[in-house]
């Protein structure tokens, strides 16, 4: 009877050390869509800022190996959500973590625009210029709803492989509803090009305060 409690007591240690275990880390869990539009050399930054979140987050945050898909697809998907204007949730969009909460779909798209597309005109001629270098203007932006989430890139704007990572970083940081860093520091998420080329320590510790979690003590991230 005594060895049955014994190990009884050892199951439950071993339930309590997993339940504590990494899974319990994860901010987030989604799928990656990206739009076949990208040429190889556009791709290869994308998919390898996702790895370096991932990564960088101790896989708190873990993207599943994007999907290719057509623009086509895509438009359905955003005729839907414009058809019910419930569905396009404009308040997730203006809390970025509300759109993480409850039903809301974790999944994304990533898309190529360019620089006459009427959305990145219409941001470059507002006031908030969104996420922009003063000389090309946008850049990028990120769409966050509760059902539908993308990131569009005006790739024309994009100068080199350097420039499109630096960039897809910190629109990756939006998507997991992290905002524009204003406090003077070096960030993945500062607002105008160029930012930092690294998500950083402080990026990592904004990130698990957004979702209201404790930060980990052994965070990784650079020193720029
Ligand atoms: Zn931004």
């Amino acid at each position: 009877m005594k060895n049955l409690f014994f190990i009884l007591f050892i199951c439950l240690i071993t339930t309590i050390s997993f339940a504590d275990s990494p899974k319990n880390n994860t901010l987030i869990e989604c799928n990656a869509f990206i739009e076949g539009k990208f040429s190889g050399v556009e791709m290869k930054p994308i998919v390898e800022s996702f790895y370096t979140w991932m990564n960088v987050s101790n896989s708190a945050i873990k993207i599943s190996p994007p999907t290719e898909v057509q623009r086509a697809y895509f438009y359905k998907v955003m005729r839907h959500a414009i058809n019910d204007p419930d569905q396009l949730d404009l308040d997730a969009t203006r809390h970025p973590t509300v759109a993480w909460g409850g039903a809301c779909s974790k999944d994304f798209f990533v898309i190529r625009v360019l620089s006459i597309d009427p959305i990145v005109r219409l941001i470059d001629n507002s006031k908030n210029s969104g996420d922009s270098d003063k000389q090309f203007g946008v850049l990028a932006y990120t769409f966050l709803g509760c059902r539908y989430k993308f990131i569009a890139v005006v790739a024309d704007r994009i100068e080199d492989e350097e420039m499109f990572k630096s960039v897809i970083l910190h629109e990756l940081g939006h998507m997991w509803g992290l905002i524009d860093n204003e406090k003077g520091n070096m960030s993945i998420m500062n607002g105008v090009y160029p930012m930092s080329k690294c998500i950083t320590k402080s990026d990592i510790t904004d990130l698990y305060e957004a979702h209201k979690k404790n930060v980990p003590s052994n965070i990784k991230g650079c020193n720029p």
